[in-house]
């Protein structure tokens, strides 16, 4: 027999993997190239070259000894300069090796970062709509959700909300920006009011709640935007950072946590996170990987593809009579359903558009349109979204 947290889970099994697995019902039915499938945020676009050359170079020249062993559990010394580095320069910061700790993805360092900090019981705010993983995350480790929501039309974050979902048992707030699932990128004014708040309430409370800053989409902005480093406006932040969507690497797990020295508690949490790493039997992050990405800083993915994408399908679907938020970053589109966001999923389904509802990400009244696919799969169903109008809209 499973255990009642895995019986629950396996019951629930995500409804994004649900999608993902209907796809692949549907194109073994109608063929791929029929089925719209935008219910993951895999990366449709290759890593940039400069991770391959990498990946080639350090296989030829490095000692395969350290190339492939074990290392401190923290990662490469090595690489966490240069991570530290690379911050530094982009946002007059002053990281260095001992701030950063390589992780197994975004997901792999929210793990430690709460196995770090959670006793059971002890509670994390999320902002709703938000990523349906934390959940489960928090679960892992007796960790209590508590979400709140964002506010209406802007799906920023609602200081006067939290400050009413904050008891003595906030440990933390999950921020995401760029955010999965609405595409919003929180203001820099919106971060300066949040901080001012949880800086009183910390107070309050007598001890700090942290920020733990989940960036898998910080690369992904458009227009320039400008996305605040959350460490420059509160202290008590972590960043948790992923190269899986910004050097499009999801399946190879590699990411980083930020751990800025003037956090409460520093050396504590620096030290536990470490073990953290260990324990949750990550014990490291991926070796070569490590190597490659510290060598693909300054790399990025193929924006202006997805920038290409994002204007060709939010136009069109404004074209059809729906409203969808326009995407200041990561790739996803957030769009208003006319009906129950499951309905209308389903009724996307007949016509071979797979979409996340939103009550998924808890933020019913919307889907999710993850359009981090080929140019092609999103001109082929503009018709599809075309019927789905007729049938929906009155
Ligand atoms: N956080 C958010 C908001 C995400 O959307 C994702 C993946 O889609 C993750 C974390 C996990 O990212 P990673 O692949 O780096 O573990």
């Amino acid at each position: 027999m499973i255990s009642k947290k895995m019986m629950k889970l396996t019951q629930n099994n995500s409804v994004i993997r649900a999608m993902f697995e209907e796809g692949n019902r549907l194109a073994a039915l109608h063929g791929r190239e029929n089925v719209y499938d935008f219910s993951l945020g895999n990366p449709n676009f290759p890593a940039p070259p400069a991770v391959e050359e990498a990946i080639i170079s350090l296989t030829a020249n490095e000692d395969p000894m350290t190339l492939h062993g074990y290392m401190s559990n923290i990662g490469f010394p090595d690489v966490r300069r240069k991570v530290a580095d690379s911050l530094n320069k982009r946002f007059a910061t002053s990281f260095d090796e001992s701030n950063v700790i390589m992780s197994v993805g975004a997901a792999g360092g929210l793990n430690v970062v709460f196995k770090t900090l959670l006793d059971p019981g002890d509670e994390v705010v999320a902002i709703s709509p938000y990523f349906v993983e934390y959940g489960n995350y928090l679960d892992n480790f007796d960790g209590k959700l508590v979400v709140v929501p964002s506010m209406a039309e802007t799906f920023m974050p609602d200081a006067d909300a939290l400050r009413k979902s904050v008891t003595q048992r906030t440990k933390a707030i999950i921020l995401n920006s760029p955010n999965n699932p609405t595409g919003v990128i929180y203001s820099e004014e919106t971060i300066k009011g949040l901080a001012a708040t949880l800086e009183d309430l910390s107070r309050e409370n007598g001890s700090p709640i942290y920020i733990i800053s989940d960036e898998p989409y910080r690369e992904l902005a458009y227009d320039g935007a400008y996305v605040p480093f959350l460490t420059k406006y509160y202290k008590n932040t972590i960043v948790c950072y992923s190269w899986s969507k910004s050097l499009s690497l999801s399946g190879e797990r590699i990411g980083y946590i930020l751990i800025p020295s003037e956090i409460d508690d520093y050396k504590l949490i620096f030290e536990a996170a470490g073990i953290a790493t260990r324990v949750l039997g990550y014990v490291n992050a991926p070796s070569l990987m490590q190597k490659a990405v510290a060598e693909c800083l300054d790399a990025q993915v193929d924006i202006a593809s997805y920038d290409a994408n994002r204007k060709l399908l939010f136009n069109a679907l404004k074209e059809c009579g729906f409203d969808p938020v326009f995407p200041q970053g990561a790739f996803y589109m957030w769009v208003k359903t006319p009906c129950d966001d499951k309905e209308f999923a389903e009724a996307a389904k007949k016509h071979n558009i797979l979409l996340v509802p939103g009550t998924s990400f808890a933020c019913p009244g919307y889907v999710r349109i993850a359009y981090c696919v080929s140019k092609a799969t999103i001109e082929n169903s503009l018709p599809a979204f075309r019927k789905l109008a007729a049938d929906t809209l009155r």
